[in-house]
């Protein structure tokens, strides 16, 4: 089985998993616990947490452990509601995840302002200024890094740079960035979280990093006192494994970007009227999300997933759901259009031969569904 659906979650390590057995067996301990055994835990905790903070270039006291970017995502949001008056206004922008986007629209109801978009899906920075200097200051901006429907990165780092020239906490969401792309910058953000199943760690764990005083959780000195609940050692340790593992093969990534562009051509010249959303803006090297010209997108996944390819609709979250995503209003797609969305999405280990095949069962896939669509025709003449 070919999987493309990286963007959803992403396979352990092999390695990720031998070291989650290992500290399940040997560091279970609780790290708050008074004796030896529990102070190697923490130690290794400490080590952990030292390690991120010299990776991600911050102070290793604005290091959380959380359950992941949902949790985290939308804790800096209700802080910052809970921190602020009544009456004041968050921005996000239009294509944001769920778990920042719900968590937006409950805490400040009718105060939220969106980031202006361009057409092609990126954030226009000219409006943004324009907007943040005419109207109240929103008390926190978020915006995620890169998508992860389209893969379209957003330009974050002047985003950051903007905010900070005027005082306004930015939060960014780099669940998609971290563990595909270099992040030495992210530091400039005021906050930002990732996840470790998205490259290859263990699921329910993930950070924020957040220079607020933020708290995610009460009834324990915990994380600082900042997330009460008794560490997940294993999973922390298997994550940071995850992340070096990665690192290890991150060399190459345009190769990568050049192949998932083959196979785009070569669909765009096999089948007539697909369209690659987001093609025009720079886009994560793993990731197309194409609106096929025909047939419902849960079509072509059958078929695809019978010949061995496994991909997706769109975002893991918005499977299902009658509605457009947040991705599909961007680009002004109707309610038939998001139902011919087709998400795919690579990872490291994947070659030039996975993506030349996935290409060929697309093109075999379309040619059964127009023949099945011929033979239903003739049948209800
Ligand atoms: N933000 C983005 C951009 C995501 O893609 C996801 C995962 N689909 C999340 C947040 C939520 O991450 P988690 O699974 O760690 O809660």
């Amino acid at each position: 089985m070919s999987y493309f659906d990286n963007n959803a979650t992403t396979p352990a390590y092999p390695a990720v998993i031998d070291a989650l057995t290992a500290a399940a067996q040997e560091d279970w301990q609780n790290p708050s616990s008074p004796y030896r055994s529990a102070n190697r835990t923490k130690a290794k905790l400490s080590n952990s947490r030292r390690e991120w903070a010299e990776a991600l270039g911050v102070d290793s006291s604005n290091i959380i452990f959380s359950s992941g970017a949902t949790e985290a995502n939308n804790w800096v949001i209700a802080s910052a509601a809970q921190n602020h008056s009544p009456d004041s206004r968050i921005m996000i922008s239009s294509i944001e995840h769920p778990s920042v986007e719900e968590p937006a629209r409950f805490w400040f109801k009718d105060r939220v302002d969106l980031i202006p978009n361009l057409s092609a899906g990126t954030i226009c920075l000219d409006s943004l200024i324009s907007k943040l200097d005419q109207d109240r200051a929103p008390v926190l901006l978020c915006m995620m890094a890169a998508n992860n429907e389209s893969g379209v990165i957003q330009p974050w780092l002047e985003v950051a740079r903007i905010c900070k020239e005027r005082n306004i906490p930015f939060h960014c969401d780099a669940t998609q960035w971290v563990g595909k792309m270099k992040f030495s910058d992210l530091h400039q953000c005021t906050s930002f979280t990732a996840s470790a199943h998205k490259f290859g760690g263990p699921k329910g764990i993930g950070w924020l990093v957040d220079q607020n005083t933020s708290c995610l959780q009460i009834g324990g000195s915990q994380e600082g006192g900042r997330r009460a609940g008794t560490e997940n050692f294993p999973a922390i340790e298997g994550m940071g494994l995850a992340w070096k593992e990665s690192l290890t093969r991150f060399v190459g990534m345009e190769k990568r970007a050049t192949w998932r562009d083959q196979m785009e051509a070569e669909i765009l010249s096999r089948i007539p009227g697909t369209q690659v959303i987001g093609q025009e803006c720079d886009r994560l090297w793993n990731t197309s999300l194409l609106l096929m010209p025909k047939f419902q997108n849960l079509d072509w996944v059958a078929k695809l997933d019978k010949m061995g390819f496994e991909v997706s609709t769109g975002s893991a979250c918005s499977t299902g759901l009658s509605g457009t995503s947040p991705t599909a209003s961007t680009y002004s797609l109707d309610a038939m259009e998001s139902r011919r969305l087709l998400r795919i999405s690579s990872y490291l280990a994947h070659t030039k031969d996975d993506w030349t095949g996935l290409a060929n069962a697309m093109v075999q896939s379309y040619e059964q569904l127009l023949v099945a669509a011929n033979e239903s025709s003739v049948i209800s003449l």
